[in-house]
């Protein structure tokens, strides 16, 4: 079964939130080795140091990679903001779109989704090392960039693909993004197509109004119902199925650390309006 990708959110819910926030006071602790680290930064330090081996969850989005150069979708300068001509990028990466304008689709995809030379940040990369130590079961991520893999995670849950997979829509042929690309150059109008078949290749990302991967689906709400601390970072959780799945925690902590506002703020323990790449940084 697979599960259709779509969006909520009205501007009462955000106005909403945004009067709830339970959070940035700007508070801070004077200590030995954390002096310039808000209370909430070093609660969240303390909840993860404590955590018991495994029992960790880290549920991201668009903001985790921000601080690796790839734009996210809802920031002032996120890919929403800017338009691709008439169309905006919510309409661009819908399947529909997608099937009616293979042309545009791909000129926008190799142009603003793909980010060849981005690098992990500090955020990936303790991501990583939480999960060498034994504290952090999995990571759930609703990003496509393949950089919790590059940092060195090994359980990820991709809830919307990955730009690093990608296959053929006749034969099911793989080829990985430097095949694409080269598929995507060589063509006269840009849409990579198979050498074996002649059909469109497309890349292993679920686009608006496609399913999600329901063994994904499970192993992501499996982790997440066996998880202690919950910790959700860099999403606007405005995106369903997938912002829905936290909605599977029984654990006794969750953390949201965001830029902005999210519509769960008031359900969260702790909220750290905060860079991710900063708070992982210890
Ligand atoms: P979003 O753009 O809707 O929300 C990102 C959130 O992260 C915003 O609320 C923003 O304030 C916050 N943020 C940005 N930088 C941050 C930082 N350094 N530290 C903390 N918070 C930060 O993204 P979303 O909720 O993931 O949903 C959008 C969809 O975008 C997802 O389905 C995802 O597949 C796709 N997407 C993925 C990538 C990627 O793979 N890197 C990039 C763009 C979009």
């Amino acid at each position: 079964m697979r599960a259709r990708a779509l969006e909520v959110g009205s501007s009462s819910q955000w106005a909403e939130s945004l009067a709830l926030r339970p959070f940035g006071k700007g508070i801070k602790m004077e200590s030995a080795d954390q002096s310039n680290v808000s209370v909430e930064v070093q609660t969240l330090r303390t909840w993860i140091g404590e955590c018991k081996p495994g029992r960790m969850v880290f549920f991201g989005g668009a903001g985790v990679s921000t601080e690796s150069g790839i734009p996210d979708f809802r920031s002032p300068d996120g890919l929403y903001a800017q338009k691709y001509g008439d169309v905006p990028p919510e309409e661009m990466i819908s399947r529909t779109f997608f099937d009616r304008n293979p042309q545009m689709f791909y000129e926008f995809y190799f142009d603003r989704m793909i980010a060849r030379d981005a690098l992990p940040n500090r955020a990936h990369r303790k991501l990583a090392e939480l999960e060498a130590q034994g504290t952090l079961s999995a990571v759930v991520t609703q990003n496509i960039d393949g950089l919790h893999q590059l940092a060195g995670s090994k359980t990820v849950w991709e809830l919307h693909g990955s730009v690093l997979r990608n296959y053929c829509m006749g034969c099911g042929a793989a080829y990985d993004l430097d095949a694409i690309t080269e598929l995507h150059e060589q063509a006269s109008d840009g849409v990579p197509r198979c050498p074996k078949c002649g059909q469109i290749v497309k890349p292993d990302v679920v686009l608006y109004e496609e399913g999600l991967d329901s063994h994904v689906l499970e192993e992501s709400i499996k982790a997440i119902r066996r998880a202690d601390l919950l910790v959700i970072a860099g999403t606007s959780l405005a995106v369903y199925p997938a912002a829905g799945l936290i909605d599977y925690f029984q654990g006794d902590h969750v953390a949201i650390v965001n830029l902005a506002p999210t519509p769960r703020d008031r359900f969260a323990n702790l909220c750290v309006a905060g860079k991710v790449g900063e708070v992982f940084d210890f």
